[in-house]
């Protein structure tokens, strides 16, 4: 387990999973029935932007930093983008206390900051130190565990959740050369014993051909409702490259179709690098 997501945290890609991410919770909230939030590869919950991993690859001032104003000041936002972001915008300045931008919130944070008294987050972390950190980051709080497993076991282990009512983000680091096809099975066979859940599944647009494979055994597996939300900020065949990245959500609430397409459509020309930058929102099956 090499990967750490220090050196990654607020880019691109994390703009975009994470205002997703946001509008989900908001519209599980709109019932009052308590959730939980399953996240599978959680990290550590809350990244310091000033830290050694981030300086080294200044990642996030491509993403978040071209969002917010690098000294925290928000920049004009076109219509709808304010309304859409604010959940994960608002999320954003709480972890820094209001003030400048200086730490990035991972799903941990920002989903235990938007969700009620009643909701739960399971939080799972393989890698020792990111457990420790994470564990850390919510002693005390019981509306949160933070646990040392596998992910891959806790996604097949924790599903149904009690509430029966919430999501499972599926967010690997793909440093396995069959990670895609560990994703796909992991979902399908978490699907099969839970089948009402939301899942948003996360995968890297780096080699086509893997991601384009992901979709198509999503398709074959039969299952219904299943969206794929894709943004890639320079031309997506650039070799060696990580060009961009989607989400699967499978059940998606009603209409974030439609919101993730005025997300995507808005976000696209912040993030893009180039004018090979492009985004799509597809249904990979709709209901049947
Ligand atoms: N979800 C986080 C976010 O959006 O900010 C980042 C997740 S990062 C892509 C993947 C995380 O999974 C890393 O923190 C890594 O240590 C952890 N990890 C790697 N293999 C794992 C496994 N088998 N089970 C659980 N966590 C794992």
């Amino acid at each position: 387990m090499n990967y750490r997501h220090a050196y990654h945290a607020g880019n691109f890609a994390d703009v975009m999973k994470h205002a997703i991410l946001a509008r989900i919770v908001e519209h599980l909230k709109a019932k009052e029935k308590p959730f939980r939030v399953i996240d599978t590869h959680a990290g550590v919950g809350l990244y310091d932007l000033s830290a050694d991993e981030a300086l080294k690859t200044g990642e996030w001032h491509g993403g978040i930093g071209r969002l917010l104003g690098e000294d925290g000041r928000r920049i004009p936002l076109p219509a709808p983008l304010p309304e859409l972001l604010s959940p994960y915008l608002e999320a954003v300045a709480a972890a820094n206390g209001g003030g400048s931008l200086m730490a990035y919130p991972g799903p941990p944070w920002l989903v235990r900051h938007l969700i009620r008294r009643t909701d739960r987050l399971t939080a799972v972390e393989l890698h020792p130190q990111d457990h420790a950190a994470l564990a850390a980051l919510f002693a005390g709080d019981t509306q949160v565990k933070a646990i040392e497993l596998d992910g891959w076991l806790a996604l097949s282990s924790f599903v149904p959740p009690k509430e029966r009512r919430g999501l499972v983000l599926i967010d690997p680091p793909f440093e396995e050369r069959d990670e895609f096809e560990t994703l796909l099975a992991g979902f399908v066979r978490a699907y099969r014993k839970w089948p009402t859940g939301i899942y948003a599944l996360w995968y890297p647009i780096k080699n086509i051909a893997a991601a384009t494979a992901l979709r198509r055994g999503l398709h074959e597996s039969g299952i219904p409702k299943l969206l794929a939300a894709e943004l890639w900020v320079r031309e997506r065949a650039t070799p060696d490259r990580f060009n961009g990245s989607g989400l699967i959500l499978a059940n998606p609430p009603w209409r974030l179709d439609e919101e993730a397409k005025a997300l995507l459509a808005g976000l696209m020309p912040i993030l893009a690098d180039d004018a090979g930058a492009g985004w799509s929102v597809e249904w990979i099956r709709g209901e049947t």
